[in-house]
């Protein structure tokens, strides 16, 4: 089942700079959107077909005239900014009744700017390159930034219900809250925020970002989700609708690298060049760990462990939970076996050493292990809980009872903030998502319970009565859950 990664849609983005010119408005995504709830990002959005109709003069340009008017417009829309010129003649109410005019559909900006002789000047934006959403995205985009002045007596707000917490701040204070694990940042704004956390006039930072986009054809390969924790996405065999596994590579002088599941070259190959550029720097891999049995989480580690062989003669050992290997016996030769819970001393890029705690939580599989850095609170919490799909919980390996256990033990690490799970982003509230997450199990649990008091008999009419939006490839998996709700409601005396 190998899926094709969701198509970017068009969208533009505008980091918008004070009056000082060396701060940037930034906003907190409210924490229950689906796509990068939570995170901190620019105020921008997808492109609509009335975009191109909004007159933008002094651009020569047209294809991206349209993304000019698309960044006016949603700076409009997000952060209550009129980006246009002749718009120091409206009165802070007038721009609030054209702004609830363009919310409710009344008027489109277009009509907007036309009525009240504005227009938009693209010597006002800079551009500063395109960045596209990574493909292990379910929601993707293809994003042009653009870099714009905010206009005097204008002040920011949260102007739509999507954002909270709209403030101008300094490329190095969001960077340092970053790197305190006090927010998540979406993946081209930190991109830009450390280039321009470079130069003192951040309209030289302009330059920078445009050159950077160009030189990365604006992929984004991997994620930073903290200083410590690379997120490297690896296309991979897995089900639906991920496309891709997580793999992470956790430290810094000192890392470990978890589930290298890529089998095609060319995604090893991605792989191993980050992992290079660690090694040259002198950065010591103390390990590869392969989180659980699932053909989507391994493939790839004995290729990173002959590769480091061979170009640093470097000897690397492969680790799992002691079930993982032997269920793995025939197809990969691990040399260490974890046996529970275990803690890793590691250091980080400045060489402070941090204690990264090797996690036993069984459920899914037998031998699944997640990984938790207590210091920033964040878990990588492996298939137990993923961003993109539900997880699946089939015997003989999976035991809902064991699953329910580990999401408990997880829940209740100290200092939980964030957590990354194999498949999918990063997700901001990591106690609210494990919370659903027992939820929806107890509630299926409860629907598979009064199905039988309903009258229903084999597996298959428990289907019918339990699932009813099912993906058809997804039904066998289906059978599996419910055999484990089963097993789990028996040994509970339940039925
Ligand atoms: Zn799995």
């Amino acid at each position: 089942m190998n899926q094709k990664s969701a198509t970017p849609k068009d969208a533009a983005t505008v980091i918008l700079l004070d009056q000082s010119l060396t701060e940037v408005l930034w906003a907190q995504r409210n924490p229950n959107l689906a796509f990068l709830g939570g995170y901190h990002a620019f105020p921008g959005g997808k492109l609509e077909t009335t975009d191109a109709e909004t007159k933008v003069i002094n651009c020569e340009d047209t294809r991206l005239a349209k993304f000019i008017a698309c960044a006016a417009r949603e700076t409009f829309e997000e952060v209550g900014v009129l980006l246009a010129r002749n718009g120091e003649k409206l009165t802070k109410g007038q721009r609030a009744s054209l702004h609830d005019d363009l919310i409710s559909g009344r008027s489109t900006f277009d009509e907007i700017l036309a009525h009240w002789n504005l227009w938009i000047d693209a010597a006002d934006f800079i551009y500063t390159g395109i960045w596209t959403t990574p493909a292990f995205s379910p929601v993707r985009f293809k994003t042009r930034f653009f870099l714009a002045v905010c206009p005097p007596k204008q002040i920011p707000f949260a102007a739509i219900s999507e954002l909270q917490n709209v403030e101008f701040t300094k490329p190095l204070e969001a960077l340092r809250r970053w790197k305190n694990s006090e927010v998540l940042i979406a993946p081209p704004v930190l991109l830009s925020l450390k280039e321009l956390s470079t130069t003192a006039d951040i309209r030289l930072g302009a330059e920078k970002l445009l050159k950077k986009s160009q030189k990365n054809d604006g992929q984004i390969r991997y994620i930073e989700l903290n200083p410590r924790i690379i997120c490297f996405p690896l296309k991979t065999e897995t089900l639906p609708p991920a496309t891709h596994t997580n793999c992470f590579i956790i430290g810094g002088e000192e890392f470990i690298v978890v589930d290298a599941a890529a089998r095609e070259k060319n995604e090893q190959d991605a792989l191993h060049e980050l992992i290079d550029s660690l090694v040259e720097k002198n950065f010591v891999c103390r390990e590869i760990i392969v989180s659980h049995l699932h053909k989507d989480h391994f493939g790839g580690e004995t290729a990173l462990q002959k590769h480091l062989f061979d170009k640093f003669g470097l000897r690397v050992s492969l680790a799992a939970h002691r079930l993982t290997a032997e269920s793995l016996r025939d197809k990969v030769k691990i040399e260490r076996l974890i046996e529970g819970d275990e803690r890793f001393r590691l250091k980080d890029k400045t060489g402070e050493m941090f204690d990264l705690k090797v996690l036993h939580a069984p459920g899914h599989a037998r031998g699944h292990l997640c990984f938790y850095d207590e210091e920033t609170g964040f878990l990588l919490a492996s298939d137990n809980v993923v961003g993109s799909n539900s997880v699946v919980i089939a015997l003989p390996e999976g035991n809902m009872q064991n699953y329910l256990d580990s999401l408990e033990k997880m829940r209740n690490l100290p200092n939980l903030k964030f957590l990354c799970g194999s498949h999918g982003s990063a997700i901001f509230n990591a106690k609210g998502k494990i919370d659903k997450y027992i939820e929806h199990r107890l509630e299926r649990e409860r629907k598979i319970l009064s199905a039988l008091e309903n009258g229903a008999k084999s597996i298959k009419e428990i289907i019918e009565k339990v699932y009813t939006d099912i993906l058809p490839e997804l039904y066998n998996l289906a059978e599996k859950s419910i055999e484990a709700h089963l097993e789990k409601l028996k040994s509970d005396g339940k039925i």
